[in-house]
């Protein structure tokens, strides 16, 4: 079988994916055999080449998060929600019961600041945040998704190991495997 490429992405997330993902130990040896690391935060890959299969971590928090998801989408054959931040936005979604001007001051002019006198960073180079953070499936299409505040090691294994033997993975058997 010919090797496959493999993408990792870490959108709006806290990166407890990845290190997840890290968890898989030495069966990263089984992955190797099977595909190239060719983008992913842990290879430091800044090229998004045509893949066979992106994990993406996080959900959709700025125009930079929405536009790399279009572009992955249109790069990958096999795009997984990997975690409940991308899956359904989990923890980075708790901003959305507020608008974003009372998160920015509650978090900058009146946490920072205790005189109430603090600034919103404004700069070129920071992401320009939605007004809402939106899960994965709502800006492109999701072929599978791998729920949990990290999912665990063993079951991103079992998702990734079936992917890169062309089998689809059994949603039950990841239901048996604990995660998060
Ligand atoms: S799902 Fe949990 S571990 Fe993964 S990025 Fe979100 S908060 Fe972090």
């Amino acid at each position: 079988m010919q090797k496959k490429k493999l993408a990792t992405v870490w959108l709006g997330g806290c990166s407890g994916c990845h290190m997840s993902l890290l968890d898989i130990d030495e069966r990263i040896l089984d992955v190797a055999r099977l595909a190239d690391i060719v983008k992913s935060p842990v290879v430091d890959g800044k090229e998004m080449p045509e893949v066979d299969i992106t994990l993406v971590e996080g959900s959709v928090t700025s125009d930079e998060h929405y536009r790399e998801l279009i572009h992955i989408r249109k790069k990958t054959k096999v795009l997984i929600a990997l975690g409940d931040c991308a899956v359904m936005t989990n923890v980075t979604g708790m901003r959305n019961y507020f608008n974003l001007k009372d998160v920015f001051d509650t978090a900058y002019v009146h946490a920072v600041s205790n005189d109430g006198e603090g600034q919103v960073p404004d700069h070129p180079s920071l992401l320009k945040l939605n007004e809402k953070v939106q899960p994965l499936h709502e800006v492109v299409k999701v072929d599978f998704v791998l729920p949990g505040c990290p999912p665990d090691a063993d079951a991103i294994f079992y998702v990734l190991f079936e992917f890169l033997n062309d089998r689809v993975p059994n949603l039950s058997a990841v239901k048996k495997l604990k995660y998060g």
